[in-house]
């Protein structure tokens, strides 16, 4: 089977950040970005750098210190908001200005108090101004799955005129379902003139708990990028989640003809080092990442797996960077190991943060002898609590 390539636009920062409890600072937010970047997604939406001075410095700096992928900043379709964007971005290797208008009557009339008419032109504007600054220009139609659709698709045929290359259709209300969103992407896709020419993207939000199946409701319909989030954080009940897409479709590969450049091995790793930025946990239920994701309980269901991994386990807990928790440390085991455990469990450390946690796990391994993940993760945070105070 010939796969089609989708590309993974990770909105951790962005959309993840805004959930309750959820900010980061600079160097937080440049970290995760880092392993982002490990983790090969495609684009990394770093902000939305009008809506303060630490958004628009984190964004320059993320701009500045990670290479690889894009770097896309948010604007509302304004004027300032497209320029600060694009101040923010332009260091970037790779920038790209991602503009935003609501296109749903509710959002029109009540919101921007503006007319179709109006929100028409300001669409085109806003991506001719955007295109004027930066060749890589996103445009999406906030809440796309309330729209009515010939409004939908005339705007999103105008904003290709002008220059859009990805044209997201966002459900942001989380309202929509994957038969029903499936058919706007086909839609879009079969009535848009010059559609061919952009990248279709889709962003779902979780409020009926539906935005991983819209999500890939919308690959099959003819979407090629996908908006995600780490542990599906974002606004209310967050976003699709990034590790869930990816592993429904490498895990269903036979049934879904795609691929993402994705290295899931560091889906954990990157799962990990969010919960320890923002200090918001995952549920224990949680696919793939979640601490019984991967934990057999019922006595049947540990004598399958004994007997074959098959029986219960359509994924293993590696390829996706699940350390194999069998694994102790005593007193015995080096700066190494404890540096390569604390790797597998997501964190790491500079040389001289590494010595004092080595300290740490040599008094306590003399008290108790074998040091399990949990007592090291209890280390790991004793450490970092102390590098936040100093
Ligand atoms: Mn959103």
């Amino acid at each position: 089977m010939s796969r089609e390539h989708v590309l993974v636009f990770d909105t951790t920062l962005r959309d993840g950040e805004q959930s309750p409890g959820c900010s980061m600072n600079l160097s937080e937010k440049v970290n995760l970005a880092k392993q982002l970047d490990r983790l090969g997604v495609d684009i990394i939406e770093a902000g939305f750098p009008t809506a303060s001075e630490g958004d628009f410095e984190s964004v320059k700096a993320v701009a500045g210190e990670v290479r690889r992928p894009v770097i896309a900043a948010l604007a509302r379709a304004k004027t300032d908001d497209i320029k600060c964007a694009w101040d923010a971005v332009r260091n970037a290797d790779k920038p790209r200005i991602h503009t935003f208008l609501a296109t749903s009557d509710i959002h029109l009339e009540y919101k921007l108090k503006m007319t179709r008419e109006e929100a028409l032109v300001r669409a085109k504007e806003s991506v001719r101004l955007a295109r004027s600054l930066c060749d890589d220009v996103e445009f999406s139609a906030e809440d796309a799955t309330r729209t009515d659709l010939d409004f939908l698709c005339a705007v999103i045929e105008a904003v290709i005129r002008e220059g859009a290359a990805t044209i997201n259709i966002p459900d942001t209300v989380g309202y929509t379902t994957p038969g029903e969103f499936r058919s706007i992407i086909e839609a879009v896709r079969n009535r848009v003139n010059g559609i061919e020419r952009a990248t279709v993207s889709v962003h779902c939000h979780d409020d009926l708990g539906l935005a991983v199946a819209n999500t890939l409701a919308a690959l099959e319909g003819g979407a090629r990028q996908v908006e995600c989030t780490i542990n599906g954080i974002g606004e209310r009940a967050g976003n699709a989640s990034l590790e869930e897409v990816v592993m429904a479709l490498r895990t269903r590969a036979d049934v879904m003809p795609f691929e993402t450049g994705v290295a899931a091995e560091e889906l954990y790793a990157s799962s990990r080092l969010l919960i320890e930025s923002t200090g918001v946990a995952v549920q224990p239920n949680k696919a793939i990442v979640g601490r019984n994701a991967f934990a057999h309980e019922a006595g049947i269901h540990q004598d399958g797996m004994i007997k074959n991994k098959l029986t219960y386990e359509i994924m293993t807990p590696q390829s996706v960077g699940v350390p194999e928790s069998r694994l102790v440390l005593g007193k015995h085991s080096g700066r190494h190991a404890l540096a390569l455990r604390c790797e597998a469990l997501g964190y790491r450390f500079e040389r001289r943060a590494l010595d004092r946690l080595y300290r740490r796990f040599v008094a306590l391994a003399d008290e108790i002898k074998a040091v399990d993940d949990h007592r090291i993760e209890q280390l790991v945070r004793d450490e970092m609590l102390e590098i936040s105070a100093a």
